[in-house]
């Protein structure tokens, strides 16, 4: 009975997940059907169309590649990576998002952060993922910092804003895919994150104050 209960649990939720990607990608399909039509009845307006119709095919394209993600089984984790340059790298492509939003990102790492065997690229994801929803959480600018550390066989990684802060009744549904408190947003970069995260024997933590601002932390196994 047990097994039953379970198994329909899954099957609600991986309903509820389809209801939500379908919805999500019938919006921009719609806008795109329109557009078509308009473009056969109005071959001359042709120019200011495509724009939109081409910023709705890279919504959906960017729906279903967060997606995929979940799909895949465990990646194959082989490669040892410093975690410094790769942080460094991140930092510093999210430095101009930063700057634009009159956020500073201070980086305080610890010395001689040992390497982690990982998928570099789906890390990278994770940390600019959260530093941008960090930056996106102060309007009005602000400072984040981003540290690592090392505790015992745990590599730690935190994000902290100065932002809004998440309240309870919203921390619950974080990673939930499409929950999002953005008027553009997609609410797939947490759920992809955890599912990342996970992946690599990991956790992802959240501290918040409504308010005071907000802690991300990742552990990840060294080793
Ligand atoms: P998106 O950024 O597209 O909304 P995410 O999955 O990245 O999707 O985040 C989901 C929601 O979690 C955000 O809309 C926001 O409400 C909340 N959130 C995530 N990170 C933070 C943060 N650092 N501060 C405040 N709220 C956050
Ligand atoms: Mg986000």
């Amino acid at each position: 009975a047990e097994e039953l209960v379970r198994k329909s649990e899954l099957l609600s939720v991986i309903g509820q997940m389809a209801a939500g990607v379908a919805h999500e990608i019938r919006n921009p399909l719609t806008s795109l059907k329109g557009f078509v039509q308009l473009l056969r009845a109005y071959p001359e307006g042709k120019d200011e169309y495509f724009g939109i119709m081409l910023s709705e095919l890279d919504r959906i394209e960017f729906i279903i590649s967060e997606f995929l993600v979940l799909a895949k089984p465990q990646v194959i984790l082989q490669r040892k990576r410093e975690m410094r340059p790769l942080l460094e790298q991140i930092v510093m492509i999210a430095d101009t998002h930063a700057i634009m939003h009159n956020v500073q990102i201070i980086t305080s790492y610890a010395e001689n952060l040992p390497s982690i065997v990982c998928e570099e690229n789906q890390l990278k994801q994770v940390f600019l993922n959260l530093l941008k929803n960090a930056v996106e959480a102060m309007p009005n600018g602000g400072e984040v910092k981003v540290t690592a550390a090392v505790e015992g066989e745990t590599m730690v990684i935190a994000f902290s804003d100065q932002g809004c802060g998440i309240s309870q009744e919203q921390l619950a549904k974080l990673g939930e895919p499409f929950f999002t408190t953005k008027p553009n947003g997609t609410g797939l970069g947490l759920m992809v994150s955890y599912k990342i995260i996970a992946n690599h024997g990991g956790t992802i933590s959240v501290r918040s104050g409504e308010g005071t601002g907000t802690t991300f932390e990742i552990r990840l196994p060294i080793g």
